[in-house]
This record gives C-alpha cells, sequence and structure tokens, in this order.
C-alpha cells in the first residue's frame, strides 16, 4: 500500500469544509504490521478508508499493488479481495438473517462459486472461535463479542491480503480485547499485512512494526514502536499518551533505577526488572 500527497475535503465550499486528510505520504511494505493512532478527528478512518478505495482520491494517489485505485478502469472487486476492512464496531453492519448468510455475504460478492463459499464461510467461524452451528443463528441473537467476531469472520472469508482494522477492540471487555487482538496476531503470522486503528498506546506498542501517528489531518510521525513512544513530550503535544509501563519506568529511574529508556511493553519491563534486580526478581 502507498499512499502519495493525499488530501481529503469534506464538504468543500460549505461552511462545514474540514480538510481531514493533508497531503499524507506514506507507504506499507507486504507483511508489516502497522498501528495508526492519533486524537479523535486527526483522520485516522479516513485514511483508512482511501486504502479500500471507498473513497478516491481527487487529489494524490492511493496505490494497492502498484495499481493507482484513482486511475479509470480499475477492479474494484479485485482490490477489495485483496484489501478487507473491517469498520469501526462493525457489528451495527450485520443485517442477514443468519449468522452463515452474513459471514457469506463478501464471498458471495466476490462470485466464488457456492461449495467454495461454503467453505470459507466454515473456516472464517472457525478462524473467530465460533461453532460451526452458530451458522444457522441469527447475529441479533448473539452478545457484542460474538457479534464483532462475526463481523470481522465476515471480512476474514475473503482472505485478504492486507487486512485494516479500525478500532477492532473498542467497546469490548477484555476478554473480547484479548481475543480479537490475538486474531489479528494469528492473521499476521501468516505473512499477512495488518493496518490496526487504535487507542491503545500499549496495544501498538506490542504489536506493531512501526506507528503511523496522525494528527489534524497530517501524518505528524512515523517509526518503530521504539523511535514512537521516546518521543514523550511531542505525543502528549498532540493529545497522546506513551504506554504506562514506558512512564512507570521513566519514575522508577526518577527513584534512582537504571531501566533502559525502550520500555514499552509488559515483557520489556519484566526483562528488565529481572535484569536490574539480579536473581531476587525469579524467585
Ligand atoms: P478519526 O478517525 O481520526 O477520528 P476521521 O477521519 O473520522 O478521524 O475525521 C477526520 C475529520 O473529518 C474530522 O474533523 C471529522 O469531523 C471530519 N469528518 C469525518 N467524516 C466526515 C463526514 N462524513 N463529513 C464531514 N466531515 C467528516
Ligand atoms: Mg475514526
Amino acid at each position: 500500500v502507498e499512499i502519495k500527497h493525499l488530501t481529503h475535503i469534506y464538504m468543500p465550499g460549505s461552511p462545514f469544509e474540514t480538510k481531514a486528510l493533508d497531503d499524507v505520504s506514506l507507504k506499507i511494505e507486504d507483511g508489516e504490521f502497522i498501528g495508526v493512532i492519533g486524537h479523535t478527528g486527526s483522520g485516522k478512518s479516513t485514511l483508512i478508508a482511501y486504502m479500500d478505495a471507498l473513497e478516491r482520491a481527487k487529489e494524490g494517489h492511493v496505490f494497492v499493488n502498484g495499481v493507482d485505485l484513482g486511475a479509470s478502469g480499475v477492479n474494484l472487486t479485485q482490490i477489495r479481495r485483496e484489501v478487507g476492512l473491517v469498520f469501526q464496531y462493525p457489528e451495527y453492519q450485520l443485517f442477514e438473517e443468519t449468522v452463515g448468510q452474513d459471514v457469506a455475504f463478501g464471498p458471495k460478492n466476490l462470485g466464488l462459486p457456492e461449495a467454495e463459499i461454503a467453505a470459507s464461510v466454515k473456516r472464517a467461524l472457525a478462524l473467530v472461535g465460533l461453532d460451526e452451528r452458530i451458522a444457522q443463528a441469527s447475529p441479533f441473537a448473539l452478545s457484542g463479542g460474538q457479534k464483532r467476531r462475526v463481523a470481522i469472520a465476515g471480512v476474514l472469508a475473503m482472505e485478504p491480503n492486507v487486512l485494516i482494522l479500525d478500532e477492532p477492540t473498542a467497546g469490548l471487555d477484555p476478554y473480547g480485547r484479548d481475543y480479537i487482538l490475538n486474531l489479528v496476531k494469528t492473521w499476521h503470522d501468516k505473512g499477512r499485512t495488518i493496518i490496526m486503528v487504535s487507542h491503545s498506546m500499549e496495544d501498538v506498542a506490542r504489536l506493531a512494526d512501526r506507528i503511523f501517528v496522525m494528527n489534524h489531518g497530517k501524518l505528524e510521525m512515523q517509526g518503530t514502536p521504539d523511535e514512537i513512544f521516546s518521543k514523550e513530550e511531542h505525543l502528549r503535544a498532540i493529545g497522546l499518551d506513551v504506554p504506562q509501563v514506558t512512564s512507570l519506568a521513566g519514575r522508577l529511574n526518577a527513584l534512582g533505577f537504571d531501566l533502559p529508556g525502550n520500555i514499552h511493553t509488559m515483557d520489556d519491563m519484566e526483562k528488565a526488572l529481572c535484569a536490574a534486580l539480579g536473581g531476587e526478581a525469579r524467585a
């Protein structure tokens, strides 16, 4: 996925005109796990809509596998097969009578043969940890967390090589959150590209290879979690935080510890404390 000088203006020429994206350029390599962070209204959702060709660039260019999505005659079905987008609160978009029909919706639109559709529905439900029997149930009979999993299964059923998720854990309890994050991680471990918008600095620190930081429609920073979370002041200035363990490491150092500067996950912290406290920590 590559974006060049992309600008997006909502309601141009009206009193509500908003520049949601302002000259954004970025490049994502195959197999990367990208975290996208930024304050509310910074342009995250608008940015990912372009990657799935839901918006077509008027100013700038969006490429997927070298194909310019704004060019005339682009095969959008092929692009949507390649790129799967899980919207924020995707469960609100369940609409079929049964779970099975809902999950089958995407593969059907791709024009896959009946037998292949059935197989991909089965596979996708298994991937999100739902019993096959649930395929006969109404999506509305499920719990919130289950509905979200059904909605995600509907995207995974198309086996996208690039999976984009807009705050996939928003509103879920800790169990539901872990479940979804593990699922995303598993998808990535199979070599797929992930682009995940998140409010959780902890989650992106733990999972992302690189982080894009959006601020007022601009791509303000990009880098590895280490690079991004070492800029605590810059992040705070644009309404963002560092992971809690990063702050904690700073406070422990103020108390006389000598922990390294790149502690961003619980794992980092555990290792650093074990090293600092020697054998005692292991006991
Ligand atoms: P984020 O996902 O980071 O919260 P969005 O991409 O949703 O940001 O929004 C970026 C800006 O565009 C915000 O100022 C928002 O109010 C505005 N915006 C988003 N969607 C629309 C829309 N459909 N019509 C008008 N303005 C919009
Ligand atoms: Mg958003």
